[in-house]
């Protein structure tokens, strides 16, 4: 090896700065143009302003309580700790199975985790108390429940999809339909799958990935999903480019002509990263400022490890610039700068306030089956999933502490989509804002919050309130 950089390597971090530079203007207003057209929100237009770069304006009048947006997610993932509470689609995050699966499950999954500390359960005991101050049920009977031979009353009020497991065999991803599992595998799960299908040539290293990202954080699970849908947007691009123009390729295609097929295949994450997660993410209270540096270089080590562990799974030549640390750390930054929670209400709490409000004597005899249950799954008996999901039209609002619209899911809204909702007649040509934090707090507390997201807030109200 020569120690002088070789036109290959200058070559190869030139295409890493492409990739990490922003897209032209024209290509931005396109894309965000082609976006609102596919979401049938004619009502807005995202225009790039010079102080935040980017920022959504309402091109009709909304009155209040209207539906602004509803966002379709680029990418998104439940949380490793919310799979032990709900059983969710993979691609859409509706839950699926059954009222009885979903409860049945997470009482079976809790059991399994806390047996290994707390031997009070033996598997047939009758309702012995936790440490948690929950009972426990028999197994049999939380297998009845997961097995369908066990109905609870008036569940088929609140009918789910019944659940389609994935085609790659992983006996992780779950689906709501067969379309949403036909969605997952072209778009991001055949890479990462870690079944016998799976188009990843190590799943043995696929899973020590996925563990060290569980252990670790799992940002990284999603930052492999949008390297995982480049690469399979930049094959389809191939394929279709290489039907079209079938002779011009003699031999192997060259790196300077399959480079503009990577960075189209890149376009739609490009439109949404800023910083590296490393020089972005917020200085944890319990570290002193002194230590900043090392905690930062901590932070990008961390990286570096999960960057390699995912290299070793899903590694394609031809897409190797994406394989770059400069640009893992975009990717992962731009969840945190964005920072989009992904929510889905619960039908197992609808569920216990319909028996609740049932007519006296029908809940009577109701409860009789069903608190036994309640008391199984104690205060967190109806958690709603939770994650984190990149909306591409939703990260283009700006914040404001007077926000005129928020993100609100309506009883209707079901699945992992971002709903944005006015919370006041907007004007057409206003900007519609969204408040990123507690907007009740004081000035300076919501500025120290902001400043998380990088930047001091100017809106009307800071400015009032101000120094
Ligand atoms: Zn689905
Ligand atoms: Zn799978
Ligand atoms: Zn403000």
């Amino acid at each position: 090896m020569e120690a002088s950089i070789c036109p290959i390597d200058a070559q190869f971090s030139g295409q890493i700065s492409t990739l990490l530079s922003p897209p032209p203007l024209p290509q931005v207003q396109e894309y965000f143009e082609a976006l609102v057209a596919e979401r049938q929100c004619s009502g807005l237009r995202v225009k790039p302003d010079s102080e935040h770069g980017k920022g959504v304006y309402s091109e009709v009048d909304f009155q209040e309580g209207d539906l602004v947006l509803k966002d379709q997610m680029l990418v998104g993932a439940q949380h490793s700790s919310n799979k032990i509470d709900c059983l969710v689609c993979s691609f859409c995050f509706r839950f699926i199975g059954s009222i009885e699966l979903q409860i049945g499950r997470k009482l079976y999954l809790e059991v399994l985790g806390v047996s290994a500390v707390d031997e009070c359960g033996s598997s047939n005991e009758m309702r012995c108390s936790s440490s948690s101050g929950k009972t426990r049920l028999p197994q049999d009977t939380i297998q009845s429940l997961m097995n369908g031979s066990l109905r609870l009353p008036c569940s088929e009020n609140f009918p789910l999809p019944s659940v389609v497991p994935c085609v790659g065999g992983c006996e992780e991803a779950y689906y709501c339909s067969k379309t949403c599992a036909e969605a997952d595998w072209d778009s991001f799960h055949s890479l990462l799958c870690t079944g016998h299908g799976s188009l990843s040539p190590n799943t043995e290293a696929l899973l020590k990935f996925m563990k060290h990202a569980n252990e670790t954080n799992d940002i990284f699970i999603l930052a492999a999903k949008v390297i995982s849908f480049t690469i399979l947007r930049y094959r389809k691009l191939k394929a279709a480019n290489v039907e079209q123009q079938e002779k011009r390729y003699t031999s192997k295609p060259c790196n300077s002509c399959i480079f503009p097929l990577l960075l189209e295949a890149w376009k739609p994450v490009s439109m949404g990263f800023k910083r590296r997660w490393w020089d972005c993410i917020a200085l944890p209270e319990d570290v002193d400022s002194c230590d900043e540096a090392e905690f930062r270089m901590q932070i990008k080590d961390l990286a570096f490890e999960s960057l390699q562990l995912l290299k070793e799974a899903i590694y394609d030549e031809e897409c190797a610039q994406l394989f770059s640390l400069d640009i893992y750390g975009h990717i992962i930054g731009m969840f945190e700068l964005n920072n989009l929670d992904l929510v889905v209400a619960s039908p197992v709490e609808d569920y216990f306030l319909y028996i609740d409000d049932l007519p006296p004597s029908q809940k009577k005899e109701a409860e009789k089956i069903t608190k036994p249950f309640l008391d199984a799954l104690g205060e967190d008996y109806s958690i709603s999933c939770q994650g984190t999901a990149f909306f591409p039209l939703q990260s283009c609002m700006n914040h404001s502490c007077i926000p005129n619209a928020k993100a609100f899911k309506r009883e209707e809204d079901r699945d992992g989509q971002a709903t944005i909702v006015a919370l006041r007649p907007i004007l057409k040509e206003e900007e519609i804002t969204i408040s990123y934090i507690d907007e009740d707090l004081p000035y300076e507390e919501r500025q120290e919050l902001l400043a998380d997201y990088g930047f001091r807030c100017k809106c009307p109200r800071c400015t009032e309130e101000g120094p």
